[in-house]
C-alpha cells in the first residue's frame, strides 16, 4: 500500500493546486492545510504534510485541556471483560476493525479507546507469575488477589481442598451492588459457570467444579457445592445470559437444542433441575427462562425483572461460527440485559465478558480471537447508546494477556492476518501474527507449512503445546463516567473492584454517600477490606 491520496482524491487535487499556486511554500501550505482540516473540509489528510499531524494533535490537546473528572458517584456500573485481551490483542483488533471497514486500519479507533482514562493492571495471582482467569476474576471482581483456579475465596484457601473454603469467602462488587438495592446481571460468551462470571457469585476452591458431577466425593461429603448450584442459591442475580445448560439439569436430561446427542445432556447427579429451582425461587411473576434467540427476542424487558438465558450446553459459539437465527450475539444479550436492569431507579451493575477471545488465542486461531475482540468493542459502543454517560461508570479491561504478537516490518494497510514482506531464513513466508507457544507449532518433513487465510488457521508458534498459554504482562483498564479518573497509573488488578465499589457507593465505601440520590460524598472510605 502506498500513500493515502487514493483514499481522498479531492484532497490530492486541492493540495496539488495549492502547491502549484504557492510554489512549494511549505509553511504557507501547512497553514492552509491546517485551516482546511479545522474547517472540516479535509477529513483525512495527507500524512506527509506536517499540518495533518499537527492539527490532529492540536485537537486532541484541546480536548485533553477540557477533560474534567466526574466526581459524582455512579448510579450504574458496567464492567466489560475481554478475557485474554492483552494490549497486543487490542492493537491488532483496532487494525482489524478498520480493515473490516475498508480502511488501512492502523489509525482506526475502537470504542473502548475513546475512553478518557487508562491505567495498567498487574495481573499476577498470589501463587502464579502468569495468572489464570479464576484468580484474576477474584481480584477484579472481589477486590482481593487470590490463588489460581480458585473463585471468590482469598489466597488462604487451597486449590482443590474443599474444607479450606469456609471462612475464606470474599464477596464481589456484583454481590455488594445487589445488597445496596441495585439490579445486577452477567452476560458471557462462555458458560455462565465459567471462571470469570463465576467469580461474581461463587466461592469455590476449584474452578472446574461446574456441576456436582465434577466434585470429588470428599468435597461433597464436606459440604462443598458446585458452581451451578451456587449460581442459583447465592446472590440473587436479575439477568444471567450465556451458555452452560448441561450443568443445570439432571443426568441424561436431553438438551433442548441437541436432543439426540447424549454428550450434550444434563450432568447433575443430585437430580436437581436448577432452572426450575431458579424460576420457582423468584417471587415476582416477571421471571423468564429462554434457551434460544427466538426466546430472547420475545422477552418483554418492560415486564421482566428476572431473566435466565442459556443458549448452549457448554460455551457459546465463536461469532464467526454462530448461527444468527438460533443464538444471540454478545451485543444482543447485553442489550437485553441493560434494558431490563436499567428499569431499577437505584441503578445496576452489569458484567459483560467475551471469553472467546481467550479461547481463540488458546487454539492459536487469531482470526477468531480478534473477531471476538471486535464484537466486544461493538458491545461497548452499543452500551454507550443505551446508558447515560453522566451517571454510568463504564470500565473495559482484561484478566490477563496471551503470548500473541504481531510484527515483521509490515507496511501500512497490510492485512492484519497477512504476511511479513520478506521471507524467512527457510525461504518461506511467515505471518505477521505469531504465538510464543501453542498448537500452531508445525514442522512437516523438516519445514514449516504454508500459511492460509482461513478463519481457523492456526498462526505459527515457537514451542509446541496443545493449548497456547496466557502471558504475564500488564493489561489495560479503560474507563469513562463517574469516578473513572480513579483509574490512573500502574495498579494491582484488585484495585478495579475497589474503584467500582467506591464509585457505586457500595460496601465498604458506602458511608457518607447516598446511592439513591447519588449525592456526592467525601472521598476516602472506611479502612476495612472490600470483601
Ligand atoms: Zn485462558
Amino acid at each position: 500500500m502506498g500513500g493515502w491520496g487514493s483514499l481522498v482524491p479531492e484532497f490530492d487535487v486541492v493540495a496539488i493546486e495549492l502547491t502549484g499556486k504557492h510554489n512549494g511554500d511549505k509553511a504557507w501550505l501547512d497553514k492552509a492545510l491546517a485551516g482546511m482540516i479545522s474547517l472540516g473540509l479535509v477529513l483525512l489528510g495527507d500524512e506527509k504534510a506536517p499540518a495533518y499531524w499537527n492539527e490532529r494533535a492540536r485537537r486532541t490537546l484541546e480536548s485533553a485541556l477540557t477533560l474534567a473528572p466526574v466526581t459524582r458517584r455512579a448510579k450504574n456500573m458496567i464492567l466489560f471483560l475481554g478475557d485474554g485481551m492483552g494490549i497486543s490483542t487490542i492493537s491488532a483488533a483496532r487494525i482489524y476493525k478498520g480493515q473490516l471497514e475498508g480502511e488501512p486500519g492502523e489509525d482506526s479507533r475502537l470504542a473502548m479507546e475513546t475512553f478518557p482514562y487508562v491505567a495498567l493492571a498487574k495481573t499476577y495471582n498470589v501463587d502464579r507469575q502468569v495468572p489464570d482467569s479464576a484468580g484474576t476474576g477474584t481480584a477484579y471482581l472481589c477486590g482481593v488477589k487470590a490463588n489460581a483456579k480458585t473463585l471468590g475465596v482469598s489466597a488462604a484457601a487451597v486449590y482443590g481442598k474443599c474444607n479450606t473454603t469456609w471462612g475464606n469467602e470474599v464477596h464481589s462488587v456484583l454481590h455488594q451492588a445487589k445488597q445496596s438495592g441495585k439490579s445486577v446481571g452477567i452476560v458471557t460468551t462462555t458458560r455462565v459457570q465459567h471462571a470469570s462470571p463465576g467469580a461474581s457469585y461463587a466461592h469455590v476452591v476449584n474452578r472446574e467444579w461446574y456441576s456436582d458431577a465434577d466434585l470429588p466425593k470428599e468435597a461433597i461429603r464436606q459440604g462443598c457445592k458446585d458452581i451451578a448450584y451456587q449460581l442459583v442459591h447465592n446472590t440473587d442475580i436479575n439477568v444471567i445470559l450465556g451458555g452452560g445448560r448441561m450443568y443445570m439439569t439432571p443426568r441424561k436430561t436431553p438438551d433442548p437444542e441437541y436432543p439426540t446427542d447424549p454428550k450434550q445432556s444434563g450432568t447433575r447427579k443430585d437430580g436437581l433441575d436448577l432452572v426450575e429451582r431458579w424460576l420457582s425461587a423468584k417471587e415476582v411473576p416477571g421471571a423468564r427462562y429462554v434457551w434460544n434467540k427466538e426466546g430472547l427476542d420475545a422477552v418483554d424487558e418492560n415486564s421482566t425483572d428476572y431473566l435466565l438465558g442459556l443458549f448452549e450446553p457448554k460455551d457459546m459459539k465463536y461469532e464467526l461460527n454462530r448461527d444468527t437465527s438460533t443464538d444471540p450475539s454478545i451485543v444482543e444479550m447485553m442489550e437485553k440485559a441493560i434494558r431490563i436492569l436499567r428499569r431499577n431507579p437505584r441503578g445496576f451493575f452489569l458484567f459483560v465478558e467475551d471469553k472467546l477471545i481467550d479461547h481463540g488465542h488458546h487454539s492459536s486461531r487469531a482470526k477468531q480471537a480478534l473477531s471476538e475482540a471486535v464484537m466486544l468493542d461493538r458491545a461497548v459502543a452499543r452500551a454507550a447508546e443505551l446508558t447515560d454517560a453522566s451517571e454510568t461508570l463504564t470500565v473495559v479491561t482484561a484478566d490477563h494477556s496471551h503470548v500473541f504478537s504481531f510484527g515483521g516490518s509490515t507496511p501500512r494497510g497490510n492485512s492484519i492476518f497477512g504476511l511479513a514482506p520478506k521471507k524467512a531464513e527457510d525461504k518461506r513466508p511467515y505471518t505477521s501474527i505469531l504465538y510464543g507457544n501453542g498448537p500452531g507449532y508445525a514442522i512437516a518433513n523438516g519445514s514449516r507449512p504454508d500459511v492460509s487465510k482461513d478463519k481457523d488457521y492456526r498462526q505459527q508458534a515457537a514451542v509446541p503445546l496443545d493449548t497456547e498459554t496466557h502471558a504475564g504482562e500488564d493489561v489495560a483498564i479503560m474507563a469513562k463516567g463517574p469516578m473513572a479518573h480513579l483509574f490512573h497509573g500502574v495498579q494491582e488488578q484488585n484495585y478495579v473492584a475497589h474503584v467500582l465499589a467506591y464509585a457505586g457507593c457500595l460496601e465498604p465505601y458506602h458511608a457518607g454517600c447516598d446511592s439513591r440520590t447519588l449525592i456526592s460524598a467525601r472521598p476516602g472510605g472506611p479502612p476495612h477490606a472490600l470483601c
